[in-house]
C-alpha cells in the first residue's frame, strides 16, 4: 500500500518551528518510500482563523522544498482539500449523524449558563467542562421537537463509561485509557462547523492518509479519535506523536523564546536549508552521528523508527554553527545576494562589496553577525593604543611607531594598491629591517582598522580602503603613538 501523509496545519498565525517540524517528518515518511504528501487546511476553528496564515502556510513549504503531491491548489482526487469547503458539502454533518443512528453520538440542546454549571476539570493545564451525558437521556420526540423549533444543538460522542480504550502509536506503544475519563466531545459545534477532532477523523479516513504524524499534545486526545475509528468500523491510521520542542530552559518552545517560528529565524539572518537540516534532528538522529543533511538526503536516510520520545531541546547555539557550515558551503554569488543588504547597512561609502562580502563569508554564523566584522571599513573606531603592543609579534608603542613612520612614506609613493601590490612592497621593507611579518603587519593592520580582530589582513584591507583612506588611518595612528 502507497504511504499517504498530510500536513494538516490550521491557518492561525506564523509556522512555528513544531508546525514545521510535523510537515517536515510527514514529507520524509512519505517520499522515503515513493508515497504522497497531501496539504490539508483545517480552517473550521473559526474564531482563531488568521487572515494570511494560509499563505504563510503555502510560502514555507514552497521555500522549504516540501512540495505537496495534493492540495487545495493540486487536485490529486481526494478533495476538497480545505475543510471549511468539505463542511459545505455535507460530509462531517453525514458522518455524525451516522454516529448519531449507532448510538456513538448524540444531540445535546444544553445552555451556556447549564453548561456552566457543571463541573469542570482541568486537563493538561486547560480547564474543561466535563459533559454529565444530560441530553442522551432524551426522548426521540424532544429531540424532533427541539430541531423542528430550531434550538442551537451540538452534536456530542457518546463515550461509554465503563471499559477500556486502546490504541497504538508508533513511539509509544500500546496506550490504554479507562473509559470513564473521555469527555463526551463536541463533535459538530453549534455554528455547523466540526471540531478540529471530528474533522481530522473523518477527513483522514477519506482522505486515505495511512501515517499521522503530529506533536504529542495530541496523545491524550486519541483514544477519542480511536473510538470515532471502531464507531465507524474504520482501521486507525498509523500514528506517530512527536516529541516535545523545548527552549534552553527545558520549557515548551513558545513565541517568547524569539525564535518559535521559521519566519522569526529567517529574519534572524537563517539560511532555510540550515533551519531545516536543524528542525529534521529535533527528535531524530540518523544511525552514526552525521549532522548536516540536505533535504535529497534526510529522505534517503529518514527512519521514523528512529524518532525518539525525550523532548527535544531548540539549541540556538547549535543551529547558528550549522547555519555557518551552510554559509561557508554557500556559493559566493547566493551567498552575496543575500549578504548584500546586511553590507549596505554598515557601508555607505564607495567600496568593493564583494571583496569585503569574500573576507567574512567563512566568519559568520547567521547573516547580521556581518555587521561587527566589517564596520570599521565605513569609520575607524577609537582604540586604544595599547593595541598596539602584542607579546608575540615582539611589538610595543615604540616599535609601532617606528614601523608606521617608516611605511608612510613608501604607502604614499606607492601606485599599485592592490593586496598583491602593497604585500610586496611591505614584505620587501620586512626584509630590509630583517624582522618577522608580524612586526610590521601588526602596527599596519592595528592602524587601519582600530581593531584587534579583522576579517582579513592589512595589505587586504588597505586595498578596500584605498590609498587616501589608508595614508589617513597610518597618519591618525602615528599622531595616536605619538601622544601616548
Ligand atoms: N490542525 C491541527 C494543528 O494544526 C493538526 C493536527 C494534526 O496533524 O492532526 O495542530
Amino acid at each position: 500500500m502507497k504511504i499517504r501523509t498530510r500536513y494538516a496545519p490550521s491557518p492561525t498565525g506564523k509556522m512555528h518551528v513544531g508546525n514545521l517540524r510535523s510537515a517536515l517528518y510527514e514529507f520524509l515518511i512519505a517520499k522515503h518510500d515513493g508515497g504522497d504528501f497531501m496539504l490539508r487546511i483545517e480552517d473550521t476553528d473559526q474564531e482563531r482563523f488568521v487572515e494570511g496564515a494560509t499563505e504563510i502556510i503555502y510560502r514555507t513549504l514552497e521555500k522549504t522544498g516540501l512540495v505537496h503531491d495534493e492540495g487545495p491548489d493540486k487536485d490529486g482526487g481526494y478533495g476538497p482539500y480545505v475543510q471549511s469547503e468539505r463542511m459545505k458539502t455535507g460530509i462531517y454533518m453525514k458522518y455524525a449523524k451516522e454516529l448519531i443512528d449507532k448510538g456513538e453520538a448524540y444531540y445535546c440542546f444544553c445552555d451556556k449558563e447549564r453548561l456552566a454549571s457543571l463541573k469542570t476539570e482541568v486537563v493538561e493545564g486547560k480547564e474543561i467542562t466535563v459533559y454529565d451525558k444530560h441530553c442522551l437521556h432524551l426522548s426521540k420526540e424532544e429531540i424532533e421537537a427541539n430541531l423542528a423549533a430550531g434550538k442551537p444543538f451540538v452534536i456530542r460522542q457518546n463515550n461509554p463509561t465503563e471499559g477500556t480504550t486502546t490504541f497504538h502509536d508508533e513511539l509509544y506503544g500500546d496506550i490504554t485509557v479507562e473509559n470513564a475519563e473521555l469527555d463526551d466531545m463536541i463533535l459538530i459545534k453549534s455554528d455547523g462547523y466540526p471540531t478540529y477532532n471530528f474533522a481530522n477523523v473523518v477527513d483522514d479516513h477519506t482522505m486515505n492518509i495511512t501515517h499521522v504524524v503530529r506533536g504529542n499534545e495530541y496523545l491524550s486526545s486519541s483514544p477519542k479519535y480511536q473510538r470515532l475509528y471502531d464507531a465507524f468500523g474504520w482501521e486507525s491510521p498509523v500514528y506517530v506523536h512527536l516529541p516535545l520542542i523545548t527552549d534552553e530552559n527545558h520549557k515548551k518552545l513558545a513565541k517568547r523564546s524569539g525564535h518559535a517560528s521559521f519566519e522569526d529565524l529567517l529574519e534572524q539572518g537563517f539560511v532555510t536549508e540550515a533551519v531545516v537540516n536543524y528542525i529534521a534532528l529535533l527528535g531524530w538522529s540518523p544511525e552514526d552521528n552525521r549532522e548536516i543533511f540536505s533535504l535529497e538526503e534526510l529522505i534517503k536516510e529518514f527512519d521514523y523508527h528512529r524518532i525518539s520520545k525525550s523532548p527535544a531541546v531548540f539549541d540556538i547555539v547549535k543551529l547558528r554553527w550549522m547555519n555557518g557550515e551552510y554559509i561557508k558551503a554557500m556559493d559566493f554569488d547566493k551567498f552575496y545576494e543575500m549578504a548584500e543588504p546586511y553590507l549596505k547597512k554598515v557601508l555607505t561609502k564607495d567600496f568593493d562589496l564583494k571583496k569585503i562580502a569574500n573576507m567574512v563569508k567563512t566568519r559568520i554564523e547567521v547573516f547580521p553577525d556581518i555587521e561587527s566584522h566589517i564596520d570599521f571599513f565605513q569609520e575607524l573606531p577609537e582604540y586604544d593604543v595599547e593595541m598596539y603592543t602584542h607579546k608575540k609579534m615582539k611589538t610595543d608603542s615604540a616599535s609601532s611607531l617606528q614601523v608606521l613612520q617608516d611605511v608612510l612614506p613608501l604607502l604614499e609613493v606607492q601606485e599599485d594598491y592592490s593586496n598583491d601590490g602593497l604585500y610586496q612592497m611591505l614584505t620587501k621593507y620586512v626584509e630590509e629591517k630583517g624582522v618577522k611579518n608580524g612586526y610590521v603587519m601588526w602596527p599596519v593592520r592595528t592602524a587601519v582598522s582600530g581593531k584587534q580582530m579583522t576579517p582579513a589582513g592589512a595589505t587586504e584591507i588597505m586595498e578596500v580602503l584605498g590609498k587616501e583612506e589608508t595614508l589617513k588611518r597610518i597618519r591618525k595612528g602615528i599622531e595616536k603613538l605619538q601622544n601616548a
